[in-house]
Protein backbone atom coordinates (compact mmCIF):
# COMPACT_ATOMS: atom_id res chain seq x y z
CA UNK A 1 0.00 0.00 0.00
CA UNK A 2 1.17 3.69 -0.68
CA UNK A 3 -0.86 6.43 0.25
CA UNK A 4 -0.35 10.41 -0.51
CA UNK A 5 -1.91 12.63 1.84
CA UNK A 6 -1.46 16.22 2.85
CA UNK A 7 -1.20 15.93 6.84
CA UNK A 8 -0.06 12.41 8.35
CA UNK A 9 -1.38 12.91 12.40
CA UNK A 10 1.17 10.33 13.92
CA UNK A 11 -1.03 8.80 17.26
CA UNK A 12 -4.68 8.61 17.11
CA UNK A 13 -4.91 9.06 20.67
CA UNK A 14 -6.27 12.34 22.61
CA UNK A 15 -3.80 14.40 21.10
CA UNK A 16 -3.46 13.21 18.00
CA UNK A 17 -7.23 12.74 17.13
CA UNK A 18 -8.04 16.23 18.14
CA UNK A 19 -5.60 18.19 16.18
CA UNK A 20 -7.02 15.72 13.20
CA UNK A 21 -10.59 16.26 13.94
CA UNK A 22 -9.50 20.05 13.95
CA UNK A 23 -7.69 19.70 10.47
CA UNK A 24 -10.65 17.53 9.18
CA UNK A 25 -13.19 20.00 9.93
CA UNK A 26 -10.80 22.67 7.84
CA UNK A 27 -11.20 20.21 5.66
CA UNK A 28 -7.35 19.63 4.90
CA UNK A 29 -6.60 16.28 3.69
CA UNK A 30 -5.47 14.09 7.17
CA UNK A 31 -4.74 10.42 7.69
CA UNK A 32 -4.25 9.17 11.08
CA UNK A 33 -1.50 6.73 11.95
CA UNK A 34 -1.51 4.86 15.06
CA UNK A 35 -0.47 1.77 16.18
CA UNK A 36 -3.11 -1.69 17.04
CA UNK A 37 -5.01 -2.74 19.75
CA UNK A 38 -1.28 -3.58 22.22
CA UNK A 39 -0.56 0.07 22.06
CA UNK A 40 0.44 2.17 25.45
CA UNK A 41 -2.32 4.83 26.03
CA UNK A 42 -2.73 6.92 28.14
CA UNK A 43 -6.13 8.86 26.64
CA UNK A 44 -7.87 4.92 27.96
CA UNK A 45 -6.70 5.38 31.34
CA UNK A 46 -6.81 8.64 32.50
CA UNK A 47 -8.87 10.77 35.16
CA UNK A 48 -10.79 13.05 32.72
CA UNK A 49 -10.14 16.08 34.93
CA UNK A 50 -10.80 19.46 32.45
CA UNK A 51 -8.83 21.51 34.87
CA UNK A 52 -6.84 24.88 34.96
CA UNK A 53 -5.65 24.97 38.57
CA UNK A 54 -1.90 24.98 39.27
CA UNK A 55 -1.08 24.63 35.25
CA UNK A 56 1.31 27.21 34.88
CA UNK A 57 3.76 26.78 37.99
CA UNK A 58 6.79 26.24 35.48
CA UNK A 59 6.06 27.47 32.23
CA UNK A 60 3.94 30.91 32.47
CA UNK A 61 2.60 31.25 29.50
CA UNK A 62 0.44 27.52 30.55
CA UNK A 63 -1.53 29.43 32.43
CA UNK A 64 -3.41 31.44 29.96
CA UNK A 65 -3.07 28.11 27.37
CA UNK A 66 -5.39 26.34 30.06
CA UNK A 67 -7.64 29.06 30.58
CA UNK A 68 -8.34 29.49 26.83
CA UNK A 69 -8.56 26.01 26.68
CA UNK A 70 -11.24 25.18 29.23
CA UNK A 71 -13.22 28.30 27.43
CA UNK A 72 -12.99 26.47 24.34
CA UNK A 73 -14.78 23.00 25.87
CA UNK A 74 -18.55 23.87 26.12
CA UNK A 75 -18.66 24.27 22.55
CA UNK A 76 -16.23 21.20 21.42
CA UNK A 77 -18.79 19.46 23.74
CA UNK A 78 -22.11 20.70 21.91
CA UNK A 79 -20.75 20.02 18.65
CA UNK A 80 -19.44 16.62 18.87
CA UNK A 81 -22.81 15.93 20.25
CA UNK A 82 -24.66 17.12 17.60
CA UNK A 83 -22.28 15.60 14.79
CA UNK A 84 -21.74 12.06 16.44
CA UNK A 85 -24.48 11.73 18.90
CA UNK A 86 -21.85 11.37 21.61
CA UNK A 87 -22.72 12.88 24.75
CA UNK A 88 -19.10 13.73 26.45
CA UNK A 89 -20.26 14.33 29.59
CA UNK A 90 -18.97 17.99 30.48
CA UNK A 91 -19.88 19.69 33.21
CA UNK A 92 -17.82 22.99 34.17
CA UNK A 93 -19.04 24.14 37.57
CA UNK A 94 -15.61 23.79 39.45
CA UNK A 95 -13.15 22.07 41.02
CA UNK A 96 -11.11 21.42 44.20
CA UNK A 97 -7.89 19.67 45.43
CA UNK A 98 -7.58 18.72 48.73
CA UNK A 99 -4.24 19.17 50.91
CA UNK A 100 -3.18 16.26 53.19
CA UNK A 101 -1.13 18.04 55.46
CA UNK A 102 -0.94 21.85 56.90
CA UNK A 103 2.17 21.84 54.56
CA UNK A 104 1.07 21.08 51.56
CA UNK A 105 -2.08 23.42 52.03
CA UNK A 106 0.52 26.20 52.76
CA UNK A 107 2.74 25.23 49.34
CA UNK A 108 -0.85 24.91 47.43
CA UNK A 109 -1.92 28.31 48.36
CA UNK A 110 2.07 29.91 47.86
CA UNK A 111 2.14 28.13 44.27
CA UNK A 112 -1.52 29.07 43.34
CA UNK A 113 -0.42 33.11 44.00
CA UNK A 114 2.15 33.05 42.15
CA UNK A 115 0.53 31.51 39.42
CA UNK A 116 -2.25 34.60 40.02
CA UNK A 117 0.58 37.06 39.97
CA UNK A 118 2.23 36.43 37.42
CA UNK A 119 -0.88 35.76 35.04
CA UNK A 120 -2.03 38.84 33.05
CA UNK A 121 -5.89 38.73 33.63
CA UNK A 122 -8.45 37.39 35.57
CA UNK A 123 -7.52 34.03 37.68
CA UNK A 124 -10.01 33.26 41.02
CA UNK A 125 -9.26 30.61 42.81
CA UNK A 126 -10.55 30.21 46.38
CA UNK A 127 -8.01 28.40 49.02
CA UNK A 128 -10.59 26.95 51.70
CA UNK A 129 -10.36 25.35 55.49
CA UNK A 130 -12.41 22.54 56.45
CA UNK A 131 -15.33 24.93 57.15
CA UNK A 132 -15.08 26.21 53.85
CA UNK A 133 -14.71 23.11 52.21
CA UNK A 134 -17.64 21.43 53.84
CA UNK A 135 -19.96 24.04 52.72
CA UNK A 136 -19.75 22.43 48.91
CA UNK A 137 -18.91 19.02 49.98
CA UNK A 138 -20.23 18.12 53.10
CA UNK A 139 -18.56 14.60 53.24
CA UNK A 140 -15.41 15.99 53.87
CA UNK A 141 -13.61 14.68 56.70
CA UNK A 142 -13.49 16.11 59.80
CA UNK A 143 -9.39 16.14 59.85
CA UNK A 144 -9.13 17.60 56.67
CA UNK A 145 -6.88 20.40 56.26
CA UNK A 146 -8.36 22.14 53.37
CA UNK A 147 -7.72 22.74 49.59
CA UNK A 148 -8.12 25.44 46.75
CA UNK A 149 -11.25 25.79 44.55
CA UNK A 150 -11.32 27.43 41.17
CA UNK A 151 -14.52 27.62 39.52
CA UNK A 152 -12.66 27.29 36.29
CA UNK A 153 -12.55 23.45 36.97
CA UNK A 154 -14.59 20.60 35.48
CA UNK A 155 -14.72 17.05 33.77
CA UNK A 156 -15.69 14.80 31.12
CA UNK A 157 -15.47 11.57 30.03
CA UNK A 158 -12.48 10.65 28.74
CA UNK A 159 -13.40 7.50 26.85
CA UNK A 160 -16.94 9.03 25.55
CA UNK A 161 -14.42 11.89 24.47
CA UNK A 162 -12.08 9.43 21.82
CA UNK A 163 -14.37 7.77 20.81
CA UNK A 164 -16.77 10.38 19.25
CA UNK A 165 -13.52 12.89 18.08
CA UNK A 166 -12.59 9.14 16.35
CA UNK A 167 -16.01 9.43 15.01
CA UNK A 168 -16.31 13.13 13.82
CA UNK A 169 -13.11 12.92 12.23
CA UNK A 170 -14.10 9.84 10.20
CA UNK A 171 -17.31 11.64 9.38
CA UNK A 172 -15.58 14.57 7.89
CA UNK A 173 -13.46 12.32 5.74
CA UNK A 174 -10.49 11.47 7.54
CA UNK A 175 -9.06 8.69 7.11
CA UNK A 176 -7.09 6.45 9.88
CA UNK A 177 -4.45 3.46 9.61
CA UNK A 178 -5.14 1.46 12.66
CA UNK A 179 -2.06 -0.97 12.33
CA UNK A 180 -0.16 2.09 11.28
CA UNK A 181 2.73 2.25 13.64
CA UNK A 182 5.36 4.03 12.32
CA UNK A 183 8.56 2.37 12.17
CA UNK A 184 10.83 4.56 9.65
CA UNK A 185 10.88 8.22 8.70
CA UNK A 186 12.29 9.62 5.60
CA UNK A 187 12.43 13.82 4.68
CA UNK A 188 12.71 13.55 0.92
CA UNK A 189 12.85 17.37 -0.65
CA UNK A 190 9.44 19.11 0.93
CA UNK A 191 7.86 15.53 1.76
CA UNK A 192 8.01 12.97 4.37
CA UNK A 193 7.83 9.20 3.72
CA UNK A 194 6.46 7.10 6.35
CA UNK A 195 7.14 3.37 6.76
CA UNK A 196 4.36 1.95 8.47
CA UNK A 197 3.01 -1.77 8.86
CA UNK A 198 0.30 -1.26 6.29
CA UNK A 199 2.43 0.21 3.70
CA UNK A 200 3.85 3.67 2.76
CA UNK A 201 2.28 6.89 3.52
CA UNK A 202 3.82 10.32 1.85
CA UNK A 203 2.95 13.36 3.28
CA UNK A 204 3.82 17.09 2.86
CA UNK A 205 3.53 17.66 6.55
CA UNK A 206 3.99 15.48 9.58
CA UNK A 207 2.34 15.86 12.95
CA UNK A 208 4.11 14.34 15.82
CA UNK A 209 1.48 13.12 18.58
CA UNK A 210 2.21 9.69 19.47
CA UNK A 211 2.49 9.98 22.94
CA UNK A 212 5.32 8.58 24.30
CA UNK A 213 6.02 7.28 20.84
CA UNK A 214 7.11 10.96 20.21
CA UNK A 215 10.67 10.04 21.55
CA UNK A 216 11.43 7.11 18.83
CA UNK A 217 9.81 9.59 15.99
CA UNK A 218 12.12 12.11 16.94
CA UNK A 219 15.06 9.67 16.34
CA UNK A 220 13.76 8.77 13.38
CA UNK A 221 14.22 12.19 12.51
CA UNK A 222 17.46 12.97 13.79
CA UNK A 223 16.00 15.53 16.86
CA UNK A 224 15.69 14.68 20.81
CA UNK A 225 11.98 14.84 21.93
CA UNK A 226 12.12 15.01 25.82
CA UNK A 227 9.50 12.56 27.54
CA UNK A 228 9.27 10.05 29.72
CA UNK A 229 6.58 7.98 31.18
CA UNK A 230 5.36 8.83 34.90
CA UNK A 231 2.57 6.28 36.20
CA UNK A 232 -0.38 6.70 37.84
CA UNK A 233 -2.85 4.20 39.44
CA UNK A 234 -5.99 4.63 39.86
CA UNK A 235 -9.29 2.77 41.99
CA UNK A 236 -12.65 2.63 40.76
CA UNK A 237 -15.73 1.98 43.19
CA UNK A 238 -18.64 0.42 42.77
CA UNK A 239 -22.00 2.76 41.66
CA UNK A 240 -23.22 5.01 44.26
CA UNK A 241 -26.15 7.29 43.74
CA UNK A 242 -25.15 11.00 43.14
CA UNK A 243 -22.77 12.56 45.90
CA UNK A 244 -19.62 15.17 44.62
CA UNK A 245 -21.39 17.56 41.74
CA UNK A 246 -17.96 19.63 41.66
CA UNK A 247 -14.80 17.84 40.23
CA UNK A 248 -12.53 16.58 42.83
CA UNK A 249 -8.97 15.89 42.31
CA UNK A 250 -8.86 12.89 44.28
CA UNK A 251 -11.66 11.44 44.36
CA UNK A 252 -14.23 12.49 41.39
CA UNK A 253 -17.78 10.88 40.68
CA UNK A 254 -18.07 9.30 37.10
CA UNK A 255 -21.90 10.15 35.60
CA UNK A 256 -21.98 6.51 35.80
CA UNK A 257 -21.59 6.88 39.58
CA UNK A 258 -18.42 5.22 39.82
CA UNK A 259 -16.00 7.00 42.00
CA UNK A 260 -12.44 7.22 40.72
CA UNK A 261 -10.09 7.37 43.01
CA UNK A 262 -5.84 8.13 42.36
CA UNK A 263 -3.55 8.77 41.36
CA UNK A 264 -0.06 7.39 41.67
CA UNK A 265 3.16 9.59 40.27
CA UNK A 266 5.53 7.19 39.66
CA UNK A 267 8.92 7.30 37.76
CA UNK A 268 8.42 3.42 36.99
CA UNK A 269 9.77 3.33 33.39
CA UNK A 270 7.12 1.81 31.09
CA UNK A 271 5.80 -0.76 33.84
CA UNK A 272 1.93 -1.04 33.72
CA UNK A 273 1.82 -3.03 36.77
CA UNK A 274 -0.74 -2.02 39.93
CA UNK A 275 0.77 -2.69 42.96
CA UNK A 276 -0.39 -3.18 46.96
CA UNK A 277 1.52 -0.32 48.39
CA UNK A 278 0.23 2.15 46.03
CA UNK A 279 -3.45 1.51 46.22
CA UNK A 280 -3.24 1.15 49.68
CA UNK A 281 -2.06 4.67 49.74
CA UNK A 282 -4.17 5.80 47.29
CA UNK A 283 -7.27 4.31 49.40
CA UNK A 284 -5.70 5.82 52.95
CA UNK A 285 -5.74 8.86 51.22
CA UNK A 286 -9.14 8.82 50.01
CA UNK A 287 -10.21 7.50 53.36
CA UNK A 288 -8.63 10.63 55.22
CA UNK A 289 -10.87 12.66 52.73
CA UNK A 290 -13.64 11.32 52.75
CA UNK A 291 -14.42 8.88 55.73
CA UNK A 292 -17.91 7.19 54.26
CA UNK A 293 -15.86 5.60 51.59
CA UNK A 294 -14.39 2.74 54.45
CA UNK A 295 -18.56 0.89 53.87
CA UNK A 296 -17.52 1.33 49.48
CA UNK A 297 -16.25 -1.29 47.80
CA UNK A 298 -13.43 -1.03 45.52
CA UNK A 299 -14.09 -2.77 41.90
CA UNK A 300 -11.25 -2.15 40.10
CA UNK A 301 -7.93 -0.31 39.42
CA UNK A 302 -5.54 0.23 36.72
CA UNK A 303 -2.58 1.73 35.86
CA UNK A 304 -1.63 3.85 32.89
CA UNK A 305 1.69 6.09 31.91
CA UNK A 306 1.53 10.16 31.92
CA UNK A 307 3.53 11.91 29.23
CA UNK A 308 5.73 14.12 30.79
CA UNK A 309 8.03 16.27 29.63
CA UNK A 310 11.00 18.12 32.28
CA UNK A 311 8.43 20.80 33.25
CA UNK A 312 5.48 18.90 32.91
CA UNK A 313 3.87 21.67 30.64
CA UNK A 314 3.51 20.86 26.56
CA UNK A 315 6.05 20.84 24.01
CA UNK A 316 4.51 22.40 20.69
CA UNK A 317 7.28 23.50 18.24
CA UNK A 318 7.71 22.62 14.60
CA UNK A 319 11.05 20.52 14.90
CA UNK A 320 11.71 20.55 11.28
CA UNK A 321 10.12 22.32 8.35
CA UNK A 322 6.64 20.63 8.05
CA UNK A 323 7.12 18.44 11.17
CA UNK A 324 5.22 19.68 13.97
CA UNK A 325 5.29 18.41 17.22
CA UNK A 326 2.29 18.24 19.53
CA UNK A 327 2.87 16.63 23.24
CA UNK A 328 0.96 17.53 26.71
CA UNK A 329 -0.06 15.96 29.78
CA UNK A 330 -3.37 17.15 29.79
CA UNK A 331 -4.78 16.11 26.78
CA UNK A 332 -8.19 15.99 28.01
CA UNK A 333 -8.05 19.45 29.64
CA UNK A 334 -6.43 20.85 26.01
CA UNK A 335 -8.81 18.47 23.51
CA UNK A 336 -10.96 21.88 22.09
CA UNK A 337 -7.71 24.22 21.75
CA UNK A 338 -5.96 21.38 20.34
CA UNK A 339 -8.83 21.11 17.67
CA UNK A 340 -9.30 24.21 17.33
CA UNK A 341 -6.08 26.34 17.37
CA UNK A 342 -2.80 23.55 16.69
CA UNK A 343 -4.81 21.96 13.97
CA UNK A 344 -4.90 25.82 12.61
CA UNK A 345 -0.70 26.02 13.21
CA UNK A 346 -0.33 22.74 11.19
CA UNK A 347 -2.70 23.84 8.19
CA UNK A 348 -0.76 27.26 7.83
CA UNK A 349 2.16 25.67 8.71
CA UNK A 350 3.27 27.69 11.13
CA UNK A 351 2.95 28.39 15.15
CA UNK A 352 2.72 31.69 16.14
CA UNK A 353 5.57 33.71 17.63
CA UNK A 354 3.45 33.78 21.00
CA UNK A 355 3.93 30.54 21.42
CA UNK A 356 7.47 30.63 21.30
CA UNK A 357 7.72 29.07 25.35
CA UNK A 358 6.48 26.28 24.24
CA UNK A 359 9.40 25.02 22.24
CA UNK A 360 12.27 22.66 23.56
CA UNK A 361 14.89 25.54 23.94
CA UNK A 362 13.06 26.22 27.36
CA UNK A 363 15.22 22.88 28.76
CA UNK A 364 18.19 23.70 27.06
CA UNK A 365 18.00 27.29 28.75
CA UNK A 366 18.48 25.99 32.52
C1 LIG B 1 -3.30 8.29 35.39
C2 LIG B 1 -3.51 9.43 34.44
C3 LIG B 1 -4.43 10.42 34.74
C4 LIG B 1 -4.63 11.49 33.87
N1 LIG B 1 -5.57 12.41 34.16
C5 LIG B 1 -5.82 13.43 33.30
C6 LIG B 1 -6.83 14.36 33.55
O1 LIG B 1 -7.54 14.26 34.55
N2 LIG B 1 -7.02 15.38 32.68
C7 LIG B 1 -6.24 15.53 31.55
O2 LIG B 1 -6.42 16.49 30.81
N3 LIG B 1 -5.28 14.61 31.27
C8 LIG B 1 -5.05 13.58 32.10
N4 LIG B 1 -4.10 12.66 31.82
C9 LIG B 1 -3.29 12.84 30.63
C10 LIG B 1 -3.99 12.41 29.35
O3 LIG B 1 -4.48 11.11 29.46
C11 LIG B 1 -2.97 12.50 28.24
O4 LIG B 1 -2.51 13.84 28.12
C12 LIG B 1 -3.48 12.12 26.91
O5 LIG B 1 -4.14 10.92 26.94
C13 LIG B 1 -2.30 12.03 25.97
O6 LIG B 1 -2.76 11.66 24.74
P1 LIG B 1 -1.73 11.31 23.61
O7 LIG B 1 -2.55 11.20 22.39
O8 LIG B 1 -0.61 12.27 23.62
O9 LIG B 1 -1.07 9.93 24.05
P2 LIG B 1 -1.64 8.45 24.09
O10 LIG B 1 -3.02 8.38 24.56
O11 LIG B 1 -0.63 7.64 24.83
O12 LIG B 1 -1.66 8.03 22.58
C14 LIG B 1 -0.49 7.93 21.82
C15 LIG B 1 -0.86 7.17 20.58
O13 LIG B 1 0.27 7.18 19.71
C16 LIG B 1 0.36 5.93 19.10
N5 LIG B 1 1.74 5.72 18.70
C17 LIG B 1 2.84 5.62 19.49
N6 LIG B 1 3.93 5.42 18.73
C18 LIG B 1 3.50 5.39 17.45
C19 LIG B 1 4.15 5.20 16.20
N7 LIG B 1 5.48 5.00 16.11
N8 LIG B 1 3.41 5.20 15.06
C20 LIG B 1 2.06 5.40 15.12
N9 LIG B 1 1.41 5.59 16.28
C21 LIG B 1 2.12 5.58 17.42
C22 LIG B 1 -0.13 4.93 20.13
O14 LIG B 1 -0.65 3.81 19.45
C23 LIG B 1 -1.21 5.72 20.85
O15 LIG B 1 -2.50 5.47 20.33
C24 LIG B 1 -3.87 11.57 32.67
C25 LIG B 1 -2.96 10.56 32.34
C26 LIG B 1 -2.79 9.50 33.22
C27 LIG B 1 -1.83 8.43 32.82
Amino acid sequence: MRLETDVAVIGGGLVGISVAYGLAQRQVDTVVLDEGDGAIRASRGNFGLVWVQGKGLSLPAYTGWAMRAVEQWPELAERLGSETGIDVGLTQIGGLYLSRTPEAYAQRSQGLAAVKSRFNGDYDFDMLDNEGIRKRVPEIGPDVVGGSYSRYDGQANPLRLLHALHRGYLRRGGRVLSDGGVTDIDHQGEKFVLTTAAGQVIASRIVLAAGLGNAGLGEMLGVTIPVKPIRGQILVTERMPPIFDIAIEQVRQTEDGTLMIGGSWEDVGFDLGTTFDVSRRIAEDALHFFPFLKNVRIIRSWSALRIISPDAAPIYEQVLPGAFLVTCHSGVSLAAIHANETAGWVEQGAIPQEMVSFDRRRFSAT
